[in-house]
């Protein structure tokens, strides 16, 4: 995937087991790394590609990895 995510979700951080969801929202991605089913909770972030998303998600989110 080439698009520029530009929502990502504060409602589910953990991306176990099934990896995140990336979905068109107000004619934006977002991404869900959590893959929740609802309640999502978007912020606006500059827009990103998906392949350095993991690594400002690991910096916003304080993470060793
Ligand atoms: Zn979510």
């Amino acid at each position: 995937m080439t698009a520029l995510i530009e929502l990502i979700c504060r409602a589910h951080p953990s991306s176990e087991g099934l990896g995140p969801l990336i979905t068109p929202v107000d004619q934006m991605w977002a991404y869900c790394e959590g893959r929740g089913n609802g309640g999502h909770e978007w912020t606006r972030i500059e827009p990103t590609r998906r392949d350095q998303l993991s690594d400002l998600l690991r910096i916003q989110n304080g993470r060793a990895s």
